[in-house]
């Protein structure tokens, strides 16, 4: 077996070859994000509604196929083939988004799509097998590898954002491509270094011809390529993605509740409590996600954009911020949770949850209340629009991180893949739901040059927005200790 070679940091080093290698291809992933709806409504010319429709479905497709991935690396490929795969899959999509053709831009985002569920659940798999269970710098790891998904957003979202807007839409998601490619060598050529770890359960077995002298890895591979033009088709049956969406949801939670009456006592508590807090993360979601949908619009129409002599990029900016409070603010909470914890005044898993709502809430009222003092000029303040993301993205720092250890430790050990698909599915039904918000915010074309008119289409919806947000966390805390006394020893 291959030890962990410890560096310098007391972290094993096979941790920066996933870093950096999750760094890029969350560069590209972000970078395309960052373009996807203003490059739809702005020159496509599709209608609001269904771009807001076709953004959502693509994000949703994009957290539901981790499930599949995860799966089939599982039992069949080990995570380290998925993710070359899931990344080969990746840079095709990119490369095919940067053709400037009316087909290239469908069948780009289905190869993301499909790549990304063997890249993402697989790579954050395989940080795991870093270390023991019980290793203390467990956790410390995963902030680390947190921290590189954000500087590579933080990245992509402010040079693809220029470059699609500012120079050339194709440039913009070609830029992306490379990335994503240089994050592909970066894991094959380090990859080496992880030994055993992420090996095909049954290298055999994946080796042996099923039929005709095909294997059952080169079938898994078909399959997903068979999967592009099915994803494709789905894009634009929005009654069949409500069909899926709302029957995968219905099914996943059916299925737990099954299994946690087979479970004991304890462990089926424990797993409800679980299985609540992921049904409220979707809630999250699809009010945070309207960063990458209807806050690009908003950005590039009612925010003042201008320092010094110059204007600032809209999509860079919206698209720069969240990441890199992210960066910042890890630092804060990385303090901040420990020093309570050592008083014993550490809020617990429900109760961070639910300041996460209250703090995002916070945000978008930061939002609505700019909009309401702007009336005038229909410009709010860069200032706002920068500390409306500050609360927004403290929220997610109670929620996000949190969740990811929170299913760990409340799953049963047998469970924890599964769940951790459940958390991803989580986000994709967020995603699902937040271009149906978005789509509310809708601006007729009449008024889409004119700031003063496009502002009340916004400042009604982040409104209401703060309010439910604020809404939930107030339930939620109301829930606290039923869901603590479910949590049983776990904090
Ligand atoms: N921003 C994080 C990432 O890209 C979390 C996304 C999510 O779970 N929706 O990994």
């Amino acid at each position: 077996k291959t030890p962990a070679v410890q560096g310098s940091s007391g972290h094993p080093k096979q941790l920066y070859i996933l870093f950096f290698a999750e760094m890029w291809e969350r560069f590209s992933f972000y970078g395309m994000k960052a373009l996807l709806l203003a490059y739809m409504v702005t020159q496509l010319k599709f209608d609001e509604p269904k771009g807001y429709a076709i953004l959502g479905s693509y994000a949703a497709l994009v957290y539901t196929m981790p499930m599949f991935g995860g799966m089939m690396a599982d039992r069949f490929l080990g995570n380290r083939k998925a993710v070359l795969f899931g990344g080969i899959l990746m840079s095709i999509g990119h490369l095919v988004l940067a053709v400037p053709q009316g087909w290239s831009f469908f069948y780009g985002m289905a190869f993301i799509i499909c790549g990304n569920g063997f890249f993402k659940p697989n790579i954050s798999s395989l940080v795991g097998t870093l270390y023991a269970d019980n290793d203390p710098k467990k956790d410390s790891g995963f902030s680390l590898f947190y921290m590189g998904i954000n500087i590579g957003a933080a990245l992509g979202g402010l040079l693809c954002g220029y470059v699609g807007q500012r120079i050339n839409w194709h440039y913009g998601f070609g830029l992306a491509g490379i990335f994503m490619i240089v994050g592909l060598v970066v894991f094959y050529i380090g990859g080496k270094s992880l030994g055993h770890r992420g090996l095909p359960p049954d290298a055999d077995a994946l080796k042996k011809p099923l039929f005709a002298g095909i294997t059952t890895e080169v079938v898994i591979y078909l399959a997903t390529l068979c999967l592009v033009p099915v994803v494709v088709i789905l894009f634009n049956q929005y009654q069949v993605m409500d069909v899926i969406m709302f029957g995968l949801g219905a099914i996943a939670i059916i299925y737990i509740l099954f299994t946690a009456f087979r479970l004991e006592k304890t462990e089926r508590y424990k797993l409800f409590s679980a299985l609540i807090l992921v049904i409220f993360s979707t809630l999250f979601w699809a009010f945070y996600e309207q960063n990458s949908g209807s806050l690009n619009l908003f950005a590039m129409r009612n925010v003042d954009m201008r320092v010094g002599g110059s204007d600032l990029p809209p999509l860079s900016v919206n698209n720069f911020l969240p990441p890199a409070w992210v960066i910042l603010l890890s630092f804060f909470f990385a303090w901040l949770w420990p020093a309570l914890n050592r008083r014993r005044r550490e809020p617990s898993t429900p109760l961070k949850f639910a300041f996460s709502f209250i703090l995002m809430g916070i945000g978008f009222y930061v939002f609505y209340a700019a909009c309401a003092a702007s009336r005038e000029t229909g410009l709010i303040s860069l200032f706002s629009f920068v500390a409306g993301y500050f609360f927004i993205i403290s929220g997610e720092l109670c929620i996000s991180p949190i969740g990811l250890s929170m299913i760990t430790k409340l799953s049963p050990k047998r469970m924890v893949a599964l769940m951790m698909g459940m958390w991803f599915f989580a986000s994709a039904l967020g995603e699902f739901f937040a271009g149906k918000i978005g789509s509310l915010m809708s601006v007729p074309e009449a008024v889409v040059y004119n700031p003063v008119l496009s502002l009340p289409y916004y400042a009604t919806i982040l409104n209401k927005i703060g309010m439910y947000s604020i809404g939930i966390g107030i339930l939620l805390i109301c829930f606290v200790p039923l869901i603590r006394k479910w949590m049983s020893d776990v904090r």
